[in-house]
């Protein structure tokens, strides 16, 4: 295989933003994510940072480059709206549903991993609580302030952003700018807007829920805080990627790398790679007459679309590209999957294949030229800064390209879907479908069922029991039910 060429994966690293070649500087890759702060739901759009991430662990896997995933869970306060100050909006949260504090906190976490599952989003190695981590927030925090970061006011520990040469480098700050006209939150005696709370101190008179003592006082740890001591503390004090939504680039992002690179003070960058996700823009007067509240994966499924459509939807885009969602968006998504289900069901079962050197092992020993040539395309397409679009258009080539054979379309659609995740290998369209009957089917898709039935009797008269068989997986991945009857197969939609 001398002619193969391999694609240096690529990835754009919005510390310089560049595409740059990912180089790996361990064995194994560490990866941390910042994750959801679970006091409520999750948006619909907040699932996209794990899809994205998800689809990253997909591409090192492919890669043959070991990964180790770290995901975070907040569960300890976050003060209302980012700021220092103010209430914590798991104590508001917990309020409000009069509900404890932790139990808050288990319901939204329970919530959020189902519906990671259900987005067939691989799971972290660890996920860990930030509660569980204070007492290690608290000796990172001395340790900052024993090197003359910090200085003390009556509302918490500060980290003193002036001391921090390279502030603001990620986000590509103006920092003289940043520092007088940063977010304009009015905390007693700080003394750059950028400043940002390590430990934020009870006020006088209000006693916190989850409260913790330390030298600075009864008080909990800065919400910026916590990514640093947890990813730290999984991965090692340096690791390669960290990833998160584009929110996160121009305070929290450029506030952690701050206090850690302060903390390690060893000169060299805390970490590698830092790579973001764009927003999804929601319909939101749609969505707030229909759902009465932010739309969710769960309102999708209730009204009928299953999320792997949502998934597909999110891999349509590129994901550093803003997304419409829509449902007019969410309806061609889902054509788009029963289009694939309908057309990958009958080469099931598809063989196991994870890695570039499976699927390109796989289409050797199927001596297809054909099929080699289209892994190699869906490896250029995920290699060049995961261009999921250029996958799917891949995948739907190689689909209605006559010059495959059978078994060499089999480990090209494995191979896409090893990234893509759509569980093409075992989804069927009645999982799709979600209580179809068949008066809603349209005249043609009535039509195509019909011909594949008579195609059936015919292949049976024939006693070409091989082709019956693919014709019957075929009719159930449609989720058409046939039954023999003396008078002939009738069907029924299950
Ligand atoms: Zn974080």
């Amino acid at each position: 295989m001398a002619w193969v060429t391999s694609h240096q994966l690529r990835l754009y690293n919005s510390l310089g933003r560049l595409t740059e070649d990912f180089a790996p500087s361990a064995d194994v890759v560490g990866l941390y994510s910042c994750g959801p702060t679970v006091y409520a739901y999750q948006h619909l759009g907040n699932m996209r940072p794990y899809v994205f991430a998800d689809t990253l662990r997909r591409a090192l896997r492919w890669k043959g480059i070991p990964v180790r995933h770290v995901v975070n869970i907040t569960d300890v306060g976050h003060a209302v709206a980012d700021s220092d100050t103010g209430e914590d909006k798991l104590e508001l949260a917990a309020e409000r549903e009069r509900r404890s504090v932790e139990e808050i906190a288990e319901f939204y976490t329970q919530d959020w991993l189902a519906a990671l599952a259900a987005l067939n989003v691989q799971p972290a190695h660890v996920y860990p609580r930030a509660s569980a981590y204070v007492d290690q927030m608290i000796e990172f925090a001395q340790v900052l302030e024993d090197k003359g970061y910090t200085y003390r006011l009556p509302s918490g520990l500060y980290f003193d952003t002036s001391k921090s040469p390279g502030y603001g480098t990620l986000a590509l700050l103006d920092l003289a700018g940043q520092r007088e006209t940063g977010r304009v939150e009015h905390v007693e005696g700080r003394r750059h807007n950028s400043d940002f709370a390590l430990w934020r101190a009870e006020e006088p008179g209000v006693r916190r829920i989850m409260r913790w003592n330390s030298p600075w006082g009864w008080g909990a740890p800065g919400w910026h805080l916590e990514c640093s001591v947890m990813s730290m503390s999984l991965l090692g004090e340096h690791f390669d990627i960290h990833t998160g939504g584009i929110d996160h680039r121009e305070l929290h992002h450029v506030n952690e790398i701050a206090q850690s690179e302060a903390f390690l003070e060893d000169g060299r960058p805390w970490v590698r790679y830092w790579l973001h996700n764009e927003f999804i823009l929601l319909d939101a007067q749609k969505i707030a007459k229909s759902a009465g509240h932010t739309l969710r994966l769960a309102d999708l499924v209730e009204s009928g679309y299953h999320p792997m459509a949502y998934r597909l939807f999110l891999l349509g885009g590129h994901y550093r590209s803003q997304l419409d969602f829509t449902m007019t968006a969410m309806d061609a998504a889902r054509a788009t999957l029963r289009g694939l289900i309908t057309r990958v069901a009958p080469l099931r079962p598809l063989p196991p294949v994870e890695t570039l050197d499976e699927a390109r092992a796989l289409a050797d020993a199927a001596d297809d030229k054909t099929a080699l040539a289209y892994v190699e395309a869906v490896d250029a397409a995920i290699a060049s800064d995961l261009a999921t679009p250029k996958l799917l258009a891949t995948l739907q080539d190689a689909l209605r390209d006559p010059e495959l054979s059978a078994e060499g379309l089999r480990v090209v659609v494995a191979a896409a879907d090893a990234l893509l995740g759509l569980r093409l290998g075992d989804l069927s369209l009645a999982d799709v479908e979600q209580r179809r009957s068949a008066a809603d089917l349209a005249p043609q898709e009535v039509a195509d069922i019909e011909r594949l039935i008579a195609e059936r009797t015919e292949a049976r008269t024939a006693r070409n029991w091989a082709r019956a068989d693919e014709i019957r997986a075929e009719l159930d991945a449609l989720g058409v039910e046939v039954k023999d009857t003396p008078a002939g197969p009738t069907w029924q939609l299950r």
